[in-house]
């Protein structure tokens, strides 16, 4: 996960905020299953074997302390240097020793930025990463891309206060430190001016290996190449107490193969095969880059996010062969029930859906294999044929208010989108769309989606105030 734009706090009219408020009022299944999900980031450590421990809930990503003899070494630092403190000063509770070396899992800042907290100049402490460290930032440099909406509505930092569920893979936004959450300097037009760029550190040790053997402070450690939800990524594993910390290739939730913010390309091949080498180590724990540890039965854990990975791969490729478009994959590499049951697959950060049709993008292209859609038609005229089928556009809205009424508001906003086009000085079917958008994220609970959804509820029934 990376978080790529500044906290940022939207200002709302109180009428949108008790709008909110009152959709909140009656919470849906989705909301009370974040709502009990965000128990697992209550701040703590964790000690995941004799001498591991992880803290959760302190920042957005796990951060954890491995003793050795005569130092500690310190996996993913995290996002902010204030509240690495407060982990630093956690981990000094359990141990005074001294930190001999810092690994980054890989070059996301919410696992890297935290750092300074950890590291002094001049003591001779090792900071590893890959040779490709920071890979991903540096393809979306290269593009162009910064920034922009679509991170920032999809992480939630858009709403206010009481629309914040998180993203479920981390702390809620509500309950994080004050401040610019990735202090890296990137901010969207019109955002608040971001506090200074903390100091970066730096790796001082990379490698280029697949297989890094280490021993540091006593301790026997691997730093083994494992490409997944980036280029850069690697685990850690430790052959004597069996724990591999998998950084964000494990979370607990469905991998987030397509971020929306859309600037990453994720290979879901190279996924697959850096969970199975994990899983070839057989691990008895597994430290996560976000949620809790799964402790004790690891091997099988991992086996079953590589499997189901697998399973939507082999599934997605079988229907590429009988020419099914991206709509009808969706359908037909739905995850069985062996794999849905099980929560740590659940759709809480990525999604199948996504991934499915990530892979159609990738390894296919725009085109969805649809006769007609190398004969697209304008937006405009395929909301015109709508229209004139549905009697115009009064028959349209007022068919959205009956679907609205009779608790559909999915229909409704398919509908209204059409009207809106046509008619986008009306305003009270933005408002509408508005309500509709926003009962729909609140019954989401994958953080993202629901998170972009409520973004642009927001966005239209401010659009709708204005034109009033
Ligand atoms: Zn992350």
């Amino acid at each position: 996960m990376a978080f790529r734009s500044i906290h940022h706090l939207t200002r709302l009219s109180a009428c949108l905020v008790a709008t909110a408020l009152a959709l909140w009022a009656q919470p849906s299944e989705a909301t009370k299953r974040l709502q009990e999900r965000n128990k697992m980031f209550e701040p703590a450590v964790i000690q995941v074997a004799e001498n591991v421990y992880t803290a959760i809930g302190y920042q957005v990503s796990a951060n954890s302390m491995i003793v050795g003899d005569d130092g500690v070494i310190i996996v993913d630092p995290g996002q902010m240097p204030s509240a690495a403190r407060e982990v630093r000063a956690a981990f000094e509770e359990i141990s005074s020793l001294p930190v001999r070396a810092i690994v980054y899992t890989h070059g996301h800042g919410d696992h890297t930025n935290g750092a300074p907290a950890f590291f002094e100049p001049g003591k001779g402490i090792e900071v590893w990463a890959r040779d490709n460290y920071g890979s991903e930032q540096a393809l979306v440099r290269s593009k162009g891309l910064g920034p922009g909406l679509r991170a920032s509505n999809s992480q939630g930092f858009d709403l206010p206060l009481e629309q914040r569920m998180g993203i479920g893979i981390a702390i809620p936004p509500d309950r994080r430190p004050q401040g610019n959450m990735m202090q890296d300097g990137l901010r969207r037009p019109g955002a608040p001016a971001a506090s200074p760029r903390p100091a970066q550190v730096r790796p001082t040790h990379k490698f280029s290996e697949q297989r890094k053997s280490l021993e540091i402070a006593g301790v026997r450690l691997e730093l083994v190449a494992a490409p997944g939800e980036t280029q850069d990524q690697l685990y850690v594993w430790l052959p004597d107490q069996r724990v591999v910390f998998a950084g964000d290739n494990f979370y607990q939730s469905w991998p987030n193969v397509y971020p929306l913010r859309g600037t990453a390309r994720r290979s879901l091949r190279d996924w697959i095969a850096s969970i199975d080498k994990m899983v070839q180590q057989d691990p008895l724990h597994v430290v996560g880059g976000h949620t809790t540890p799964m402790l004790n039965d690891a091997k099988t854990v991992l086996a079953n996010y590589r499997d189901a990975m697998q399973w939507v791969l082999d599934r997605t490729l079988d229907g590429l062969s009988k020419q099914m478009t991206p709509d009808e994959l969706v359908e037909y590499a739905r995850l069985p029930e062996r794999f849905a049951e099980l929560d740590y697959l659940g759709d809480y950060y990525g999604t199948v859906e996504g991934t499915i049709r990530d892979l159609y993008a990738q390894d296919l292209g725009w085109f969805d294999g649809d006769a007609l859609s190398l004969h697209r038609e304008s937006p405009r005229k395929q909301s015109e044929r709508l229209a004139d089928l549905a009697g115009g556009v009064d028959a349209l809205v007022a068919k959205a208010r009956e679907l609205m009424d009779s608790d559909d508001p999915l229909g409704a906003a398919q509908l209204l989108r059409h009207a809106i086009r046509l008619r986008p000085e009306d305003s009270a079917a933005k408002l509408m769309m508005a309500d509709a958008l926003a009962i729909v994220g609140e019954r989401t609970f994958n953080g993202p989606v629901r998170n972009y959804t409520l973004s642009t509820s927001n966005r239209y029934r401010k659009q709708a105030q204005e034109q009033q």
